[in-house]
């Protein structure tokens, strides 16, 4: 494969951007467009012109920044088929399964519903990559604005399927507090204690804590996790389904 440039910078608060950019063909696609602004002076600083945004959800701080970026640039703008209608300047719409040709590299949808009713995480296989919107976070996953827990909980199932070497790139800068909740509910897992200081020591010099791999997410959390007997023993369900696990872990954390 020829190289990928990934560049990961911060916009409005606390969400993330991404560029790729396929050096073979030259062509640049932004992952969602939180803002036109932090988008515009990531492509200028890297000396790139975008050609695609890549949409993961309808929310406003995911597509703000997709009108005045296509009116500037021309790029064209792919999104999931299920929330076309809510999501700006789109220009096609995807299924779960299809493909996007970004270059000379595929770009496989995931159609994630829970978050939202139907986000799309894009899958780039050949480059172990795996951009997760708002529907996994590093330590955390998205809360249920339109989907049930049960939909979640298929969705996650289908991420954690991916090789364990897979890089999370996710919607937002939530990992700290996302750990913290996490050890509440997962004391005694020595990786989860591990983690939580190392993203400590990364927040304490403002330094991104993505992305994320799949292996130490398995490991660490808890949404991926409900099968963790100490988290069933904390929660009382020894004997509930893995969703109602999740569900009951989502509910703590939208009260947290
Ligand atoms: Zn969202
Ligand atoms: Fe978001």
């Amino acid at each position: 494969m020829p190289e990928l440039d990934v560049h990961l910078f911060t916009c409005r608060s606390d969400n993330y951007g991404v560029l790729l950019h396929d050096r073979d063909t030259n062509k640049t696609l932004s992952i969602d467009a939180p803002e036109a602004n932090a988008v515009r002076s990531a492509l200028r600083d890297r000396g790139w012109s975008l050609d695609y945004i890549l949409t993961t959800h309808h929310h406003t701080d995911h597509v703000e920044g997709n009108e005045p970026l296509k009116a500037e640039t021309g790029c064209q703008i792919i999104g999931p088929s299920g929330e076309a209608e809510r999501i700006p300047g789109i220009d096609t719409a995807l299924d779960e399964g299809e493909v996007f040709e970004f270059g000379s590299r595929q770009v496989q949808v995931i159609s994630t519903p829970g978050h939202t009713i139907a986000p799309s995480t894009y899958w780039l296989a050949q480059d172990n990559l795996l951009f997760a919107g708002d529907t996994l976070f590093s330590m955390g996953c998205g809360r249920l604005f339109e989907g049930t827990a049960e939909m979640m909980w298929n969705s996650l199932e289908k991420l954690m399927a991916l090789p364990p070497d897979t890089q999370i790139y996710c919607g937002h800068e939530y990992t700290l507090s996302n750990g913290e909740f996490a050890l509440s509910v997962e004391p005694g897992n020595a990786e989860l204690v591990k983690r939580v200081e190392e993203v400590r020591a990364l927040r304490r010099e403002r330094k991104p804590t993505l992305p994320a791999g799949l292996g130490l997410e398995l490991a660490t959390n808890p949404f991926l996790r409900p099968m963790s007997p100490e988290i069933r023993r904390n929660l009382d369900m020894q004997d509930a389904e893995n969703w109602e696990v999740f569900g009951a872990i989502r509910r703590l954390k939208d009260q947290s």
